[in-house]
């Protein structure tokens, strides 16, 4: 299989402050170093992929149309600090209220079918995330992940071994672009 490496972020916990179930975009709000971190993998020639799990969908919480406003707001951010997102997928579904499916994370659908869409190489990828399954489809597709390291214990735990804990989105980035 041919195609560029690309680097998959979470969202929420990740890019931006995890406020939960997040559906007005005006509660979507930049962490510290995100932005120039993603333009510093657009500009090395990575394609940065967003790919988070919005159950607060299935759970009757807001609608598709809410959860886009929110990621337009934050392609808008993004681009007032001169950075690019390359793509935004979502999970809609929770098992408890929707049984179960392919693309909530670590579930692999939805990289496969950003890999589809943007010509990636998925074992050349990296994966980065504040959760466990964030980063656990870097095991699957031989990729590289990272644990940004605001997890729970018990996923630091079982990230011990294999996935690297940094500090933040930055220091991860640092680490990718080494
Ligand atoms: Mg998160």
């Amino acid at each position: 299989m041919s195609g560029r490496s690309a680097v998959f972020l979470d969202r929420d916990g990740t890019i931006i402050e995890d406020a939960h179930y997040i559906s007005d975009p005006a509660a979507v709000r930049l962490l510290p170093g995100a932005a120039e971190s993603i333009a510093s993998l657009s500009h090395a020639g990575l394609p940065v992929i967003v790919v988070t799990n919005q159950s607060g969908i299935a759970r009757g919480l807001f609608d598709e149309a809410a959860y886009a406003s929110t990621a337009r707001r934050l392609d808008d951010l993004l681009a007032g600090a001169g950075a690019r997102l390359a793509g935004h997928y979502h999970c809609p579904h929770h098992p408890d209220f929707t049984g179960p499916c392919e693309c909530r994370k670590p579930g692999p659908l939805l990289y496969r079918r950003a890999a589809a869409d943007h010509g990636l190489h998925l074992a050349r990828s990296w994966w980065v995330g504040d959760r466990l399954r964030d980063v656990l489809p870097a095991e699957r597709f031989n990729g590289r992940g990272l644990l940004i390291g605001q997890a729970a214990p018990h996923e630091l735990t079982s990230a011990a071994g294999r996935f690297p804990v940094v500090q933040d989105l930055a220091t991860a980035v640092g680490i990718i672009l080494q």
